[in-house]
């Protein structure tokens, strides 16, 4: 469906005439059969990473833990080292008896994420972490402080397979779904280390427990395409310590480029997580090419299910969109968005610009300021909360949409294998 800009169909005059097209820069997009992008939705085999505890519910817990010859009260002890002392190694488990404990360790918490590089900024309150998985697939989590609250971005797949022509991670296809204790496994590591206080920001005379208080699903991958291992890690986060993280689904945020049959099975859940739709165009010719499985659910599809997701949750949705020069930024795409939002009723939305960075010479490159004012102002006078989203992590690199093994990482993971 081709889109008609409000400004034509009102008689206004285009402030802007100038269209950058979506177009990969350095790298081709694999197409199907019929010379679309070609989007990946099946994880390709590989070895299955091992079974963790954080991959059972608490009476699979405890059967493990009997057929490794101990009763099933130690599947609790281990959850709470686990859960609470975010530790996995046996010398700390003193309740635990000495002369099984290396085997039950190795039984129920074996190694996921091998820690191959860590970047961190000036101050030392935004890190990004390169992890190996057990079968040599990289993936990265970025943990950053804010005012209140510790968010740590966490990837769901290596790789990707929504073929996205503006996203590293995309490039390479998806190599695998993410096992619901990996996802698990990348906040227990970040817990971990606020825990031994290293991350940094911290106000001298703040002596509180720290931990992750936020998550979001927006480092590698497209969280709903691996829909049960996500919503069972979702489980774990909010289920009480000791036999989960303890959470608030509130904090959690799953992301999505429009997987629709997903978003519905995901309102239906009786988890109130916060839900955001990475939108970034609000008219299907542009979105067709910035986000390929636009040809399978149309940005009224999309759209339609983010609504219906308010309705039955009362969580308010959130829209991403990343403000891209010459793109997608146009004053009439910003009134094209309001109208389509406030067709669905008022209240249920806000949208989140992203900035880009400035990248001399792409075309994904920022928006000029005084463009991605513009495009605020409108939508805050239609009515749509609209606030420019932080983006803290891109000074290391570790922007959603940007997470990528550059070469570097894979020398390191490769040294380190
Ligand atoms: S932007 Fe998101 S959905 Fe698109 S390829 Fe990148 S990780 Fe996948």
């Amino acid at each position: 469906m081709s889109e008609t800009p409000a400004s034509a169909r009102s008689g206004a005059p285009a402030t802007r005439a100038a269209q950058v097209r979506p177009a990969t820069e350095g790298w081709t997009q694999k197409k199907d059969a019929e010379g679309r992008p070609l989007l990946q939705f099946a994880s390709p085999k590989r070895g299955k990473p091992p079974v963790h505890l954080a991959d059972l519910t608490p009476p699979e817990r405890i059967e493990k833990v009997k057929e490794l010859g101990l009763p099933g009260f130690r599947a609790k002890q281990l959850a709470t080292h686990y859960f609470t002392h975010y530790t996995s190694d046996p010398a700390h488990m003193t309740d635990l008896p000495a002369g099984q404990r290396d085997e039950l360790v190795a039984g129920m918490l074996p190694p996921l994420l091998t820690e191959v590089r860590r970047l961190e900024t000036d101050r030392g309150d935004t890190i990004k972490f390169l992890w190996r998985l057990h079968d040599g697939a990289l993936v990265e989590s970025v943990l950053m402080r804010y005012p209140g609250r510790i968010t740590l971005c966490v990837s769901s797949q290596a790789g990707c397979g929504m073929n996205c022509p503006f996203c590293a991670t995309g490039q390479a296809g998806l190599t695998r779904n993410m096992s619901t204790a990996e996802i698990v496994e990348q906040i227990v590591r970040a817990n971990r280390l606020i825990t031994e206080g290293g991350l940094g920001g911290k106000k001298a005379d703040d002596h509180s427990m720290e931990r992750v208080s936020n998550i979001v699903f927006m480092g590698m991958g497209e969280p709903l395409a691996n829909y049960k291992r996500v919503m069972d890690a979702v489980r774990v986060m909010v289920a009480p310590q000791p036999e989960g993280l303890g959470m608030s689904a509130r904090g959690i945020t799953v992301s999505t480029v429009g997987l629709v049959p997903a978003i519905n099975k995901l309102a239906d859940e009786d988890i109130p997580v916060t839900f955001a739709l990475s939108l970034h165009a609000p008219d299907d010719q542009l979105r067709d090419e910035l986000i390929p499985v636009n040809s399978r659910w149309k940005v009224d599809e999309a759209l339609d299910a983010a609504r219906r997701y308010f309705e039955k949750t009362g969580r308010r949705v959130s829209i991403e969109y990343a403000l891209i020069k010459d793109m997608n930024d146009h004053p009439w795409r910003a009134d094209l968005l309001a109208e389509k939002l406030n067709a669905r009723g008022r209240g249920w939305v806000h949208v989140n610009p992203i900035p880009l960075n400035p990248t001399p010479g792409s075309i994904w490159t920022a928006s000029d300021k005084d463009v991605q004012d513009e495009f605020v102002r409108r939508l805050n006078d239609a009515g749509i909360p609209t606030t420019l989203r932080d983006t803290r992590g891109k000074e290391i690199d570790g922007a959603c949409g940007q997470l990528v093994a550059t070469t570097e990482d894979e020398a390191a993971a490769a040294a380190m294998a």
